[in-house]
């Protein structure tokens, strides 16, 4: 039975709530006068919430995650089936679900070969700095550390993901930050910082080898990049943008990370984000879509270079990958995972994002035609943004209260859409977009009809 079917009272939950649970990004205070939103269920693209409203979920779990969409009864049937034959044990021990997922992702990702699990974006960033900094320990006498980030880019929310992310109003107020980290200049061609030309790409991928000039070649270990820039806004690369950074890294030796954690496992019609670009990444993290948030799980993976690093004689105890997860080892999450590839791949979601992601983008350039709001419209498949400015010509950001309304606006009529958050970036004007993979027109006709309705609304 669905909500759709009978109405229970959660009036209870809702107080329990209200007295008790800390939500993230939240004021509080206005829950003394609003009601705090609680999701009883889901199915396929829909969320219900404890008052019987429903809702058409365009950004997958509110942060991109939900890939395969809600209700999936194979994911949980394969999750109860490991946890009754062994729910746990340590990661220095194998499990099947483990080493059969860990085989099944490397076969998408050629180049690539070791999987380390860990449960958050966050933390899987982590392992990988600490891969990094262990290298420049025990091959560069402990100077090759430093690791680069880019300006809007974010890594996560632990204080050394966050020391790696390029969000000023985000690390507001929590520093002081973990040292060793470097900020590049960003790639969103929309607000070039070289005025209007035919190389931006080029240059942005420059700017990036002067600061590894400025810092001095041999300090620099490694560079954090999101392949498509999410909760920044939405940033597609430029054109020859990719190819320059890895030329770049190549000749300065310094390994190429790519944070997968919103583009991997179908977001945006290939497994991974890079993979549209021929990246050869020496580190690739992700999370949220792996299980599509039936399980936690996320995975560190390297190459098998990177990986040898760490592979020398039983008896030296210190050059060895000294980490640990402890719920890295939880069989649910490999087990949820297994199962949600096999779904992606049997309802051929990959290319259904292609075509669907063609015609919302489309879509999204017929909302541009008709509100002067709509500065600029990016993405890459089921992954777009749309940014919002008071004049087009300034591409002065609009006021994040207008933003704001818009989300506050869809939500009222039924469709949960995201936006970049004012506690994150200067630039909180660009409304998200991340249906689940499985979205056919007639949804993204709605998603888009809604943000049709609400610009009208709300700009005129
Ligand atoms: N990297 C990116 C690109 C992200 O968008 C996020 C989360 N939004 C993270 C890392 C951190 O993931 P988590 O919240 O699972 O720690």
């Amino acid at each position: 039975m669905t909500l759709t079917e009978h109405t229970n009272d959660f009036s209870e939950v809702i107080e329990n709530d209200r007295a008790h649970v800390w939500h993230h990004i939240s004021q509080h205070k206005r829950y003394e006068t609003v009601d705090p939103m609680v999701i009883i269920e889901g199915k396929g693209m829909n969320v219900w919430d404890a008052k019987g409203k429903k809702y058409l979920d365009a950004v997958s779990g509110g942060v991109w995650t939900v890939n395969v969409g809600y209700g999936r009864e194979t994911i949980a049937d394969a999750v109860r089936e490991q946890l009754v034959k062994l729910n746990y044990f340590a990661n220095s021990a194998g499990s099947i679900p483990g080493a059969n997922f860990a085989k099944s992702l490397i076969d998408k990702m050629p180049g690539m070969s070791r999987v380390y699990y860990s449960n958050s974006g966050s933390e899987a960033n982590e392992k990988a700095y600490k891969i990094v900094r262990q290298i420049a320990h025990n091959k560069y006498g402990g100077k090759k550390h430093k690791i680069l980030y880019r300006d809007r880019d974010y890594h996560g929310t632990t204080i050394t993901a966050l020391s790696s992310t390029g969000q000023l109003q985000r690390k507001a107020q929590y520093g002081p930050f973990t040292p060793g980290f470097v900020e590049v200049p960003h790639c969103c061609e929309y607000r070039s910082q070289y005025g209007e030309c035919d190389d931006y790409g080029i240059k942005a991928a420059l700017a990036i080898e002067e600061v590894i000039l400025c810092e001095g070649p041999d300090t620099v270990g490694a560079i954090v990049l999101e392949p498509i820039t999410a909760g920044g806004g939405v940033i597609t690369p430029p054109e020859g943008y990719w190819e320059k950074v890895q030329e770049i890294c190549k000749k300065y030796d310094i390994l190429l990370h790519i944070d997968e954690v919103v583009c991997g496992l179908g977001r945006t019609g290939k497994w991974f984000g890079y993979q549209h670009y021929g990246i050869k990444p020496d580190i690739v993290t992700m999370a949220k879509g792996v299980a599509s948030g039936y399980a936690a799980i996320s995975c560190t993976v390297t190459t098998e270079e990177v990986f040898n690093h760490f592979k020398n004689d039983p008896s030296d105890s210190m050059s060895y990958f000294r980490d640990i997860s402890t719920f890295g080892g939880c069989t649910a999450g490999p087990a949820a995972a297994l199962e949600n590839m096999r779904i992606i791949e049997e309802e051929n979601l990959l290319e259904n994002v292609t075509r669907m992601g063609a015609y919302l983008i489309d879509r999204l350039y017929e909302l541009k035609d008709k509100h002067q709001i709509v500065g600029d419209v990016r993405g890459k498949g089921l992954f777009c943004g749309v940014e919002l400015v008071v004049d087009r010509d300034t591409k002065e950001p609009v006021h994040e209260s207008i933003t704001q309304a818009i989300v506050a606006d869809c939500m009222s009529q039924g469709v949960i859409i995201g936006a970049t958050n004012r506690s994150f970036t200067e630039f909180n004007n660009t409304l998200c977009l991340s249906p689940a993979l499985i979205c056919s027109k007639v949804e993204l006709d709605e998603i888009v009809a809604a943000i049709d309705n609400a610009l009208t609304k709300i700009c005129s």
